[in-house]
């Protein structure tokens, strides 16, 4: 009797056990650790199939935690930052507990609420290298630290950086009350120093978490973080445009 070759299907999608959930190629996906207390995986679903004995096996395209990534977590990175990575493994398809939204920086940082399923990227890793895209960011206030989209950060009105409030010396009570906010530099010159017509005063923002905007510093104030880490470029140019 011929041996029949054990055959492979591709799937459109897979329904998580369980549950109703439809997990479709593309889908970000949670799935269980080993180690059970450890957070789940987190990975985007590439492909979908199934053997002859049906068996599902889903290839996955890994993110990684800023703590699983060869520099580790620093000060900016986000408690819901992921790293896309060049790293992709088959899996069983049992492994997956659920779904999950990777949101670009931007949009994360647009949400009105951050759920449990919510997270962001804004870097792309090497895993065999530990080389992050893009490699550069532009930096705030006078810590000079790229963005971290958990930490409240309030907007000079004279030199329009951002800044956090304890790097002023004050609480983020504090730093809300005041209106116009002008950060250290700026309150001890005098106004008629500066120019008239670069000098305008908008309605403060106020930023924290998931309700901001980012703005960027114009071209020839942006600093670039100079080890590993960065904005988009694309981000980066929409973003200055919009500042007025
Ligand atoms: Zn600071
Ligand atoms: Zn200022």
């Amino acid at each position: 009797m011929a041996k029949t070759k054990p055959g492979k299907k591709d799937l459109d999608s897979y329904s998580i056990k369980g549950t109703n959930k439809v997990v479709r190629v593309g889908d970000c996906v949670l799935m269980r650790p080993s180690d059970s207390d450890k957070p789940p995986y987190v990975a985007k679903v590439d492909r979908i199939e199934a053997d002859h004995r049906n068996n599902v096996k889903v290839r996955v395209q890994w993110y990684y935690r800023p703590e699983e990534s060869v520099g580790g977590r620093r000060q900016f990175h986000g408690a819901k930052e992921l790293f896309l990575s060049d790293h992709y493994d088959f899996q069983s398809a049992h492994t997956i507990e659920g779904k999950c939204i990777v949101h670009s920086f931007k949009n994360y940082t647009k949400l009105e609420n951050v759920g449990p399923e919510d997270y962001f990227c804004r870097f792309d890793y090497k895993a065999a290298t530990g080389g992050f895209t893009p490699d550069r960011v532009a930096v705030y206030c006078k810590c000079e630290m790229p963005y971290n989209p958990d930490d409240l950060m309030v907007q000079c009105e004279g030199c329009k950086d951002w800044f956090h409030p304890i790097c002023m010396g004050m609480t983020i009570e504090e730093a809300k009350k005041l209106d116009p906010f002008l950060c250290s530099d700026c309150s001890s010159e005098d106004d008629a120093k500066r120019p008239l017509n670069s000098f305008h005063v908008e309605p403060k923002d106020i930023y924290d978490g998931a309700k901001t905007r980012v703005k960027i510093r114009e071209g020839d104030n942006l600093e670039h973080f100079p080890i590993v880490m960065g904005l988009h470029m694309d981000e980066r140019k929409e973003q200055n445009g919009a500042v007025k």
